[in-house]
């Protein structure tokens, strides 16, 4: 979208004060004159993983030290589904240790990034199809933090997270998603965190550190990673009907959303990589993608 036909639409919102038109012109201005971010999913797995030196893990941190330094990260994770789409809007978001069972060196885990309240408030400005809440009550959840904590150890850069609307379909999904690529071009990086195979009642419990994949796993996956290879998204968003191994893999759809919302920012002149393309534990695959 042009820059001219974009303040058009925002022109067309309602509650749209002169005010905040100026200063949304003011931040959308540089849109045009820097390159493109690049936008990731991580398949993060285990929670973990957070405090695990492994070759997922390994990764995580080689692609922060090889990409540009973020001007903030905004995350959309699997362990954050609300009624109406949200971003958090606080200053210093919280740590939130959403899990059960895992040994306290987890829970003590503090990934103390800061907020970015304007951006949250400019980025809620750019969606046109529906309205995003401002939110002051969530913070960072294990879906953002155990990645990040590997990817950025400093937590200097700041990080919002935006929400999974439970009553949104999947093209409503990438819609949505669609509208946030322009944030690639101001710096933000845009990452999606959840795992494309992800059904926790089929997981082997005494194989949980193993990396193999039961077959209707590693069929799910190959179909997934071959539309992701292909460029064509649309067949993502009707994923669910595909075969009897998609509906295993996606018993429920929040680990997979997040994927959506990075595919749907892809442009032209991306490349479109996986890594970390492994299978665990049976029922799993940790398999990631990057936009650059
Ligand atoms: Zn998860």
């Amino acid at each position: 979208m042009r820059r001219s036909e974009f303040l058009t639409s925002i022109a067309a919102l309602t509650m749209f004060d002169t005010l905040n038109l100026k200063s949304l012109e003011r931040w959308t201005k540089d849109l045009d004159h820097s390159d493109l971010m690049p936008a990731l999913f991580f398949g993060h797995g285990s929670p973990m993983n957070a405090i695990q030196d492994n070759v997922f893990t390994k990764t995580f941190a080689k692609i922060g030290q090889e990409i540009v330094t973020p001007q903030a990260i905004i995350c959309v994770s699997a362990h954050w589904e609300t009624r109406g789409t949200k971003i958090t809007a606080m200053k210093q978001p919280r740590t939130i240790h959403d899990f059960y069972g895992f040994p306290r060196e987890l829970s003590d885990v503090i990934y103390p990034a800061p907020g970015k309240p304007a951006l949250a408030e400019n980025t809620a400005s750019l969606i046109s199809m529906k309205e995003i809440q401002l939110d002051h009550e969530w913070g960072l959840d294990h879906g953002t933090w155990s990645v990040l904590r590997h990817v950025f150890p400093h937590a200097h850069i700041p990080v919002l997270q935006l929400s999974i609307d439970v009553n949104m379909s999947f093209a409503e999904h990438y819609a949505l998603a669609q509208e946030l690529k322009q944030l690639r071009k101001k710096g933000i990086l845009v990452i999606g965190s959840g795992n494309m195979v992800h059904n926790l009642g089929m997981v082997d419990w005494k194989r949980l550190d193993e990396q193999f994949a039961f077959d209707w796993a590693l069929e799910a996956s190959d179909i997934m990673k071959n539309i992701i290879l292909s460029g064509d998204n649309t067949k993502l968003l009707t994923l669910p009907h595909n075969s009897a191994a998609i509906s295993l893999a996606i018993p429920t759809p929040e680990h997979f959303i997040p994927l959506l919302y990075i595919m749907a920012m892809t442009d032209p002149k991306d490349e479109i990589s996986l890594f970390n393309d492994i299978p665990v534990a049976g029922s799993l695959t940790m398999t990631s993608v990057m936009l650059s």
